[in-house]
């Protein structure tokens, strides 16, 4: 794969890893496993080529994302075919992560200047000073990303990034890097200079050390167990960092909700990617009343999804990454079951399919006392619960120490929108599953530990700068200068008491 072998030519190191298909176990390429010094030189890189890009004008960066948009669109089949190949998806799921990275490519190169361009404010006193803030660029990014969207999950990060006049650096997970390595190639074809982005490849206890030990901000999205250690690494260093965690995400429909619907988006949100998503959801609260017909079209709908692999659009669900993670979510299953939960579909591997497949698994019955309660399963397991009203709904979803994404499912979609705030979740939708992600003007990220700042929106570009106030006198003199530089008089502090009385009673200077 050219990809690889371009990234091999600017590391030192010797060894390689080989990266395999889940489903198939065949190689799929290899990258070089970095080292310390690598990183080091890699950052270097990025950040001598940042010096001149942190000087060119906004329009010129935003015109190679429009290209970057419209090549991902074009070359599809090429992306989907490496995402794929890393990570054993189905070829819908593979399009998914085109789709939502074209949304912030556009996202940001059109509205991303209006975010960190230079902003008149207030001056400190009236009449005597005006002021600006600048946002400039923080310098070097890293972008430690997941296995579970290769593509999306790396780069979509580096957008804003790179659009706020930084230099980027990505670790992608050792299991799938070769998604992030084909869009460096292309963001290079479609314009943006060498140096200024890096893909470094190697465990995340060795690359990703190293990386949080020299860049200047660091993103990460992965578990909450590892953004913990991530954190004080960088706390260390006094870095400023964001960081998107693991979620165990609640949907609630009402008595009033549109069955069918709510049951289809229920069987969308928990299974899609097989159920590796952070925004999934993995509980649904239902109100008593239609609880019985609600499990019945989600056991029905859940049945309709496809398992399977393959370069056409014939699958839903295709393989879980790893023998470590169909564990996992084998072990949710049995623990559960043993404890008394039901499984009303699914529950089982598929080895006929590939190695890590697992059935959509819908159980009923569950207890704080199991696993799958309130641990992130990360896999196509979905547990419904019945309720007694909307209050008890938002008490259990909110009874867990994460907090990411929830819906409620309503035909009241005011009321759903009322009730969505007193939900603790950084994503609310009413009546869908994961449009909080696409609603690319507001930020996305976790309340609780489910995450430390935001990801798009102005937040997702604003944080990769260094906000600069900058306040001018428009007068000659200090205010104390009538005996001494430092001197404030009783006359003065006069003045100055009537002024505050004043000021306060003035709405257009307050
Ligand atoms: P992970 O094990 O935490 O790994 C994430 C990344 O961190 C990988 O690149 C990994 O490298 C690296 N890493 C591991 N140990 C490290 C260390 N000591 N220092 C620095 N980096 C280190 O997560 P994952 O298993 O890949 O992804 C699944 C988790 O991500 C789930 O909990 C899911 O909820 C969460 N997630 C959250 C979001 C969100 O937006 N909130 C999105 C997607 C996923 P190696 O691969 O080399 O180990």
């Amino acid at each position: 794969m050219s990809a690889v072998r371009q990234q091999q030519s600017t590391g030192t190191q010797q060894r390689t890893i080989t990266i395999r298909n889940p489903i198939t176990g065949e190689s799929v390429g290899t990258v070089p496993r970095h080292t310390a010094d690598d990183v080091i030189a890699a950052v270097e890189r990025a950040r001598a080529a940042q010096k001149h890009w942190a000087e060119t004008p906004f329009r010129d960066r935003a015109a190679i994302f429009k290209r970057f948009h419209d090549l991902i669109l074009q070359d599809q089949d090429a992306i989907m075919d490496v995402i794929q190949a890393e990570s054993g998806k189905s070829r819908r799921d593979a399009f998914v992560e085109i789709f939502a990275l074209a949304c912030a490519a556009r996202y940001y190169a059109y509205h991303g200047w209006k975010h960190i361009r230079p902003r008149r404010i207030r001056g400190g006193i009236p009449l005597r000073a005006r002021a600006k803030v600048v946002y400039r660029p923080v310098g070097v990014v890293g972008i430690i990303g997941p296995w579970n969207f290769p593509l999306l999950l790396t780069v979509d990060d580096a957008i804003p990034a790179l659009l706020a006049g930084n230099g980027v650096v990505i670790k992608p997970a050792s299991l799938t890097p070769l998604s992030a390595i084909w869009a460096r190639e292309k963001l290079i074809e479609c314009g943006l200079p060498e140096g200024l982005i890096q893909v470094v490849t190697g465990p995340g206890g060795e690359v990703g050390n190293a990386l949080i030990d020299h860049v200047d901000y660091l993103m990460f999205t992965g578990s909450t167990e590892i953004g913990r250690k991530v954190a004080e690494r960088a706390a260390g260093r006094l870095i400023r960092y964001s960081m998107e965690l693991g979620g165990k995400n609640a949907m609630i429909v009402l008595a009033d909700a549109n069955i069918k619907h709510a049951a289809i988006a229920a069987a969308e949100g928990a299974f899609n990617n097989c159920g590796q998503v952070c925004i999934n959801w993995e509980r649904v609260y239902v109100e008593a009343k239609i609880y019985d017909q609600f499990v019945s079209e989600l056991i029905e709908q859940t049945k309709k999804l496809r398992l399977g692999t393959g370069k056409e659009f014939d699958y839903d669900l295709g393989s879980l990454i790893s023998r470590e993670q169909l564990e996992k979510v084998e072990e949710h299953v049995r623990d559960a079951v043993e404890k008394g939960a039901k499984v009303l579909v699914g529950g089982r591997p598929r080895p006929e399919l590939g190695p890590y497949f697992y059935e959509p698994t819908v159980l009923a019955g569950v207890t704080p006392d199991m696993l799958v309660h309130s641990e992130e399963t990360f896999g196509p397991v979905l547990s419904v619960y019945k309720v007694e009203s909307a209050d008890e709904a938002i008490r259990l979803a909110n009874d867990s120490r994460y907090g990411l994404n929830a819906a409620i499912f309503t035909r009241r979609r005011r009321y759903g929108e009322r009730l969505a705030t007193r939900v603790d979740a950084g994503t609310v939708s009413v009546n869908d599953t994961q449009l909080g992600w696409i609603t690319l003007h507001g930020p996305m990220g976790g309340f609780k530990e489910s995450g430390v700042g935001r990801r798009h929106g102005p937040e997702g570009i604003r944080k990769y700068t260094e906000p600069q106030t900058i306040a001018t006198n428009l007068t000659n003199f200090q205010i104390g200068s009538f005996e001494t530089a430092l001197s404030i008089n009783r006359r003065m502090i006069g003045f100055l008491t009537l002024l505050l009385k004043l000021w306060r009673r003035i709405p257009f200077l307050r």
